[in-house]
């Protein structure tokens, strides 16, 4: 489901962006090959016409002289030549110009480089009407894109030819195959395809790179913001989101001091700093599965700073409360890197060692007792000292967390009636048999 959210949001952003880049590519190519079939079709025009006239006038200088079919002779004369000697006069025409011409008397061709399947001169066959129409009759001249000569389709430009009296006598026809002229089209238009052919896959490539990244660093920030919501607050913004400097990446950090935010709410004690009660519970099981799974020791320790009372009723309450916090300084700093420091209450606090035996967590303890012992806390115009007396027991993952807090706490009541200010010893007491 997860993958097919993240393919959906690539396909819809692949979507908004390649969709208008195809249909505007598709609107060029449209827009050009119509452009380009114009300005072909008019050049092609142009050059029949002048091939045309320039084969109309060789024609009446070579063959000076009226129309007229001679008796006793067959075919058509033109003054004194017949007009079949014109062929070769149209073939170094046709080599000149790529242009197929005829010669028509009245409506007949007479002459003309058009052969038909043997190979032979389509002499004698007959323009079609709407030509007759236009341009014998019509007496003007006529270019045709789409003419049918001998069952192919021609571009072709027709002018009407006159005798000396300015009567219309016959025609002459220049043209080209209409394929020879889509081909010109499409060479023409090929690179301009190709062209945004390539442009749109590259785009598809950069834009599929770009989407995956998108949605990677999306993903990435969903899963660490589901981890906020269950409350794992341990849990790391990849390096995808972080390294972003756009919106997204902005988003990432939001996120991430939302994290901290949240986690100082939940795990943090305001006035101390150190954890709270509510995440040394949290710790303190851990720990205890921990031991349970690899069958590492721990120790758990409860310290009560000695006779704090006296702090608040003889200075205040802010001056307890200075007094808490120097003291739980020296607890954060000396548990950091090695377990759990956590305000349990009032002036009491849970110190879990994590992989650490009774005898290293008991040099341990002490080494923090002395320091805090040593320590001199200036209040007003007084300097203060304070001492702590700290019940710890070694852990045993067979007792659940109730059983070992309580046989820490036995130990510090020990140590508060045989005088404070020690480290006392205790042991989990078995009220129930094991397993
Ligand atoms: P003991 O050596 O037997 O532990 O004596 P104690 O005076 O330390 O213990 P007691 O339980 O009699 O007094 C603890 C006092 O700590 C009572 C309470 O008003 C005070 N206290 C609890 N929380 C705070 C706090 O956040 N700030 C201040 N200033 N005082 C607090
Ligand atoms: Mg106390
Ligand atoms: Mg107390």
């Amino acid at each position: 489901m997860k993958k097919r959210a993240g393919l959906g949001l690539r396909k819809r952003l692949l979507g908004v962006t390649l969709i208008p880049i195809i249909l505007f590519g598709i609107v060029i190519i449209l827009c050009s090959c119509n452009q380009l079939a114009r300005s072909v079709h008019q050049e092609v025009e142009s050059g029949l016409k002048n091939v045309a006239q320039s084969a109309a006038y060789i024609f009446e200088k070579e063959f000076p002289g009226e129309y007229q079919q001679n008796s006793g002779s067959t075919g058509i004369f033109k003054g004194n030549r017949k007009t079949e000697e014109a062929a070769e006069i149209l073939e170094t025409l046709k080599e000149i110009s790529g242009s197929d011409i005829s010669i028509f008397y009245k409506d007949t061709r007479v002459v003309t480089t058009i052969l038909n399947k043997e190979d032979k001169p389509i002499v004698g066959s007959k323009a079609n009407a709407v030509i007759i129409r236009d341009v014998y009759r019509g007496e003007t001249e006529r270019f045709y894109a789409e003419t049918s000569i001998n069952g192919q389709e021609y571009f072709a430009y027709y002018c009407p030819l006159y005798d000396s009296q300015k009567k219309c006598t016959g025609m002459i026809f220049a043209g080209k195959p209409s394929n020879y002229v889509s081909e010109i089209v499409l060479q023409g238009v090929l690179p301009i395809v190709t062209i945004i052919i390539l442009a749109v896959l590259a785009m598809s490539v950069i834009m599929w790179q770009y989407s995956e990244r998108l949605t990677v660093a999306m993903k990435n920030l969903q899963n660490f913001l589901m981890k906020v919501e269950r409350g794992d607050f341990t849990a790391e913004l990849g390096e995808v989101v972080e390294q972003r400097k756009d919106e997204l990446g902005r988003i990432g950090k939001s996120a991430v001091q939302m994290q901290c935010a949240l986690r100082e709410l939940v795990e943090q004690d305001s006035l101390t700093k150190l954890y709270n009660r509510h995440y040394g519970e949290i710790w303190l099981r851990k720990v205890i599965e921990e031991s349970a799974e690899k069958n590492s020791a721990f120790s758990v320790a409860i310290a009560d700073i000695d006779f704090f009372k006296k702090f608040n009723d003889n200075y205040g309450h802010d001056c307890g409360d200075l007094v808490l916090r120097k003291v739980s300084n020296i607890l954060r700093k000396n548990m950091k890197r090695q377990g759990c420091a956590a305000r349990w209450g009032g002036e009491e606090f849970l110190l879990v060692f994590s992989d650490k035996g009774l005898e290293e967590s008991l040099e341990e303890t002490q080494r923090i007792a002395d320091k805090i012992r040593r320590l001199r806390i200036s209040y007003e115009d007084k300097e203060l000292g304070v001492t702590v007396t700290i019940g710890i027991i070694e852990g045993d993952s067979r007792r659940n967390m109730d059983e070992l807090i309580k046989a820490a706490d036995q130990a510090l009541y020990e140590g508060k009636e045989s005088g404070r200010d020690r480290v006392q010893v205790g042991f989990v007491k078995v009220e129930a048999p094991l397993g």
